[in-house]
C-alpha cells in the first residue's frame, strides 16, 4: 500500500496510508494528533518512497515453516528414492533350456529325479514347473523389480509432500504480501 508524508505543525513528517485518509494520525516525534486528508487530498502529498517499516519487518525476517520442512523433506526424499531406483537394473528373470534342465537331471541322483517327477510333472501335462534355479532367479528378479518399484513410488510421494509444501509456502507468501 502507498504511503504518503503528512507534515506535522512541529515540522516532522506523518506517515499516512490511504486507508487513513479522512482520519487522524499521530506524530511519532511530538504525539500530536494531525488529521489525514481526504483521499483526493492525500495524493497531493509527497510519496514515501520505500514501505513503511512495519511492513518490510513482515516480509524480511519470514519464519522458517512447517511447509519449507515439508519442502526439503520432499525433496530429499525424491531425490534419494529417485536415484536409488536408477542406481540398479532389475536383473531378468532366466529361464534355463532343455539342455541345461537335461544335463542337471542326469547329473541329479535317481531317486531326487523320480521325485521331483512324482510331485511336480505328474500334475502338470503341459506346463511345467520351475526349476530350483529358476525359481531362485526369478525371487531374485522379482525381490530387485519390487524394490524398484518402492523407491519409484517413495520418489513419488516425496514430490508430492514438496510440491504441497511449495503450495503452502506460495499461499503464505501472498497472504502475507496483502
Ligand atoms: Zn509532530
Amino acid at each position: 500500500m502507498q504511503a504518503f508524508l503528512l507534515p506535522c505543525r512541529c515540522g516532522a513528517d506523518i506517515s499516512v496510508t490511504s486507508s487513513q485518509a479522512g482520519g487522524r494520525a499521530t506524530c511519532p516525534v511530538c504525539g500530536g494528533v494531525e488529521p489525514v486528508p481526504r483521499l483526493r487530498d492525500l495524493e497531493k502529498l509527497r510519496v514515501v518512497k520505500t514501505p513503511p517499516p512495519s511492513r518490510r519487518d513482515s516480509g524480511a525476517g519470514r519464519p522458517w515453516t512447517g511447509m519449507h520442512s515439508l519442502v526439503l523433506a520432499g525433496t530429499l526424499l525424491a531425490a534419494t528414492a529417485g536415484l536409488g531406483s536408477f542406481s540398479f537394473t532389475p536383473p531378468e528373470a532366466e529361464l534355463f533350456d532343455e539342455d541345461t534342465i537335461r544335463s542337471s537331471v542326469m547329473k541329479a541322483p535317481i531317486d531326487e529325479v523320480y521325485t521331483a517327477w512324482a510331485t511336480r510333472l505328474i500334475y502338470s501335462s503341459v506346463e511345467r514347473m520351475p526349476t530350483e534355479l529358476e525359481a531362485k532367479s526369478r525371487a531374485r528378479s522379482d525381490y530387485y523389480y519390487n524394490l524398484r518399484n518402492s523407491l519409484r513410488a517413495a520418489a513419488g510421494m516425496g514430490a508430492l509432500v514438496a510440491l504441497t509444501g511449495v503450495v503452502g509456502v506460495l499461499a503464505r507468501g501472498k497472504a502475507n504480501g496483502r
